[in-house]
């Protein structure tokens, strides 16, 4: 056993003031700081202060030389043992970054290859094709022709796997093929266009390695095409999956927040894939299991699919009301074992890969997920009884949103298709389309950033996309709902207010990301103007890791602005910052935009739209 799990590191220090603008969060922070817990927010205080040299990027462990570090401030030597400089540090380091969260996309890409196949070759009941509608849609695009719809499913497949696994230098199909050309063009020239995803993994390995590749701009420029073959291949896999496997949604009426928690269920929180999440949701409904619960003295069972985001995950915990936690390997942090021993909840890991020292690891898979998810079921219901009374809090904070629909049900959700969108652009009723991705961060007062510039683009007519911790921010902060258009300008509530949707339209979790670029595609071919001219946006107010600095790339590659609100860890780099801010520009026609201020980077993004009015 390690060390990690018998020590208990409670430290004392106490949160002041409040980590976040949802109540909930700050009650329950509270009773853990009672308690003596220590949440992200505690732990993120012992780390105080955070080192300038990491801080800035310059801090090297590219090898056992090092570690190597240089002045941020320009005083002492300025490179590392070897003589790698600033750029070439930070470079390395952001490209690391950058293939740690696109392996991540792969894995689940691979989840929903290996539950296709399935489907494909009939060796599962659990899961159908359900929706050959949108398989036709896209193997159409990819020319690719079958007899029956499993034959083109399996023929899908086969063509993913391949452009996952090739090594060879012709560039990747799916870029080709679905990417605006004014897009590629600008790709071929400047040495941006991915080929498939084994190669540019491996080049990113190779590249960032000690001594290899010592050109700050050709690292960096490995780590976009590395983030463009993400959004083209790993989560385009993951999105187009998800459509064809589960089938398409329309916009619907979800509640978000920590009030959703009941005493009198058998509660079970799940952080996993949808394809899981299902299997999970159903079994919570076997009249056998509902029987089970209800002799254990609940009402029911309850499948809880995240109320919050990401940075949320350890407050189910601590209201003392949830059996099991079910996660994959969705930024799930190592210490929620730590805090479910304190109560009573069974921390349960289905990822087949990752492991989580302290949870109980049930593998799911395509074949055995209908069972395994009985398991789980079975699993919180007889952990029930074990509910320590003197620790119950039941919070009370519950937000209604809509909740998100596949690219079909948008469109199906505007009448057919994205035109009305393009004509409400065209008319100048609306200035510009943002969208607004990714994480919390504890760095920053917990979804003020996404909820202050959401607020300030709908004022201003700008017509707003969330997806990932992202969405679930505006489902919290009322901002995702039908009601709150009231808050919108004219040209925006003319736009929604006949369809009934909200200002802030929420597409989806982070793994299926790519939904933002389709929808941005199908809008911008409306509007009939090359892509690089389109008045859109994108935003990661609160990012911190891989998978979010990788579709702050691929926004940028794609010539759009591409804010970040959180630094990232290349201010003692003044080359990089030059080339993703300025540089960029020349290339893709995309910047970079850091800009910590939520009302200073919604002024930068309105400005923006304004010159690419169309
Ligand atoms: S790669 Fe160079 S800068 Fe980095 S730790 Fe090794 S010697 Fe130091
Ligand atoms: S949006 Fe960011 S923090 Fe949230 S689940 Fe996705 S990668 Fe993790």
């Amino acid at each position: 056993m390690s060390r990690f799990l018998t020590e208990k590191p409670f430290i004392g220090l106490k949160i002041r003031g409040y980590v976040s603008i949802t109540p909930d969060v700050n009650e329950l922070v509270r009773k853990a700081d009672m308690e003596k817990i220590d949440t992200v927010w505690h732990r993120f205080q012992y780390q105080q202060p955070q080192c300038g040299f990491g801080l800035t990027g310059v801090c090297c462990r590219h090898c056992n030389t090092g570690p190597c570090r240089v002045d941020p401030f320009g005083y002492g030597f300025q490179t590392g043992t070897c003589g790698a400089t600033p750029d070439l540090i930070a470079s390395r380091d952001l490209l690391d970054l950058v293939a740690h969260g696109v392996a991540t996309r792969l894995q689940e890409a691979l989840i929903m290859l290996k539950t296709a196949k399935a489907v494909a070759e009939g060796s599962t009941k659990a899961y159908g094709l359900k929706n050959p509608g949108r398989l036709k849609e896209i193997t159409d695009i990819l020319g690719i022709k079958a007899e029956t719809d499993t034959e083109l499913l399996a023929k899908l497949v086969e063509l993913l796997e391949t452009e996952i696994n090739r090594i060879t230098d012709e560039p990747l199909v799916t870029a080709l093929k679905f990417v605006p050309e004014d897009v590629v063009e600008k790709w071929e020239k400047n040495d941006l266009l991915p080929r498939g995803l084994a190669r540019e993994f491996f080049e990113a390995n190779y590249r960032s390695n000690m001594g290899t590749d010592s050109d700050p701009i050709s690292v960096v420029k490995q780590a976009i095409r590395l983030a463009i073959a993400d959004g083209l291949l790993a989560t385009f896999t993951t999105t187009i999956m998800d459509e064809i496997l589960l089938g398409d949604k329309a916009p619907g009426k979800g509640k978000s927040g920590l009030g959703i928690i009941k005493p009198e269920n058998v509660n079970i929180f799940i952080r996993v894939l949808p394809v899981f999440a299902g299997k999970i949701k159903m079994a919570a409904q076997d009249p056998e299991l509902v029987e089970m619960a209800k002799k254990a003295g609940a009402k029911g069972i309850a499948v809880i699919i995240p109320s919050g985001n990401m940075i949320m995950q350890e407050l189910p915990i601590i209201t003392g009301l949830t059996e099991v936690m079910v996660v994959d390997h969705q930024c799930i942090y190592p210490y929620i074992v730590e805090i479910a021993k304190k109560y009573h909840t069974k921390i349960v890991i289905i990822d087949p890969v990752a492991k989580l020292p302290g949870a109980i690891h049930m593998p799911m898979t395509p074949e055995n997920a209908s069972e395994v998810a009985k398991e789980i079921v079975k699993l919180a219901i007889e952990n029930y009884a074990n509910r320590k009374k003197d620790k119950i809090y039941q919070p009370v904070h519950v937000s209604e949103f809509t909740t998100n629909p596949t690219l079909n049900g948008l469109r199906q959700a505007f009448g057919g298709s994205l035109k009305p969108i393009a004509d409400a652009i065209k008319r100048g009723d609306v200035k510009g389309v943002v969208v607004l991705h990714h994480c919390t961060n504890p760095k920053v007062k917990h979804n003020y950033s996404h909820y202050n510039i959401a607020k300030k683009l709908i004022e201003n007519d700008v017509l707003v996309f969330a997806m990932g911790c992202s969405m679930m921010a505006v489902a919290l902060t009322g901002l995702a709902k039908p009601e709150t258009l009231k808050q919108a300008g004219d040209g925006l509530k003319k736009l929604l207010a006949i369809y009934n949707l909200p200002p802030v339209i929420p597409l989806g979790p982070c793994p299926e990301n790519t939904r933002e670029l389709f929808v941005l595609y199908e809008i911008a071919k409306e509007l009939g103007v090359p892509f690089t001219k389109a008045p859109f946006a994108a935003s990661a107010p609160e990012w911190m890791n891989g998978k979010a600095m990788s579709a702050v790339l691929y926004y940028l590659a794609h010539g759009m602005l591409s804010h970040v609100g959180t630094v990232p860890q290349i201010a003692a780099a003044p080359g990089i910052e030059e080339f993703l801010t300025k540089e960029m520009e020349k290339i893709t026609g995309g910047r970079l935009v850091i800009e910590p201020d939520p009302f200073e980077a919604s002024e930068i993004i309105l400005k923006h739209l304004e010159k690419k009015k169309i």
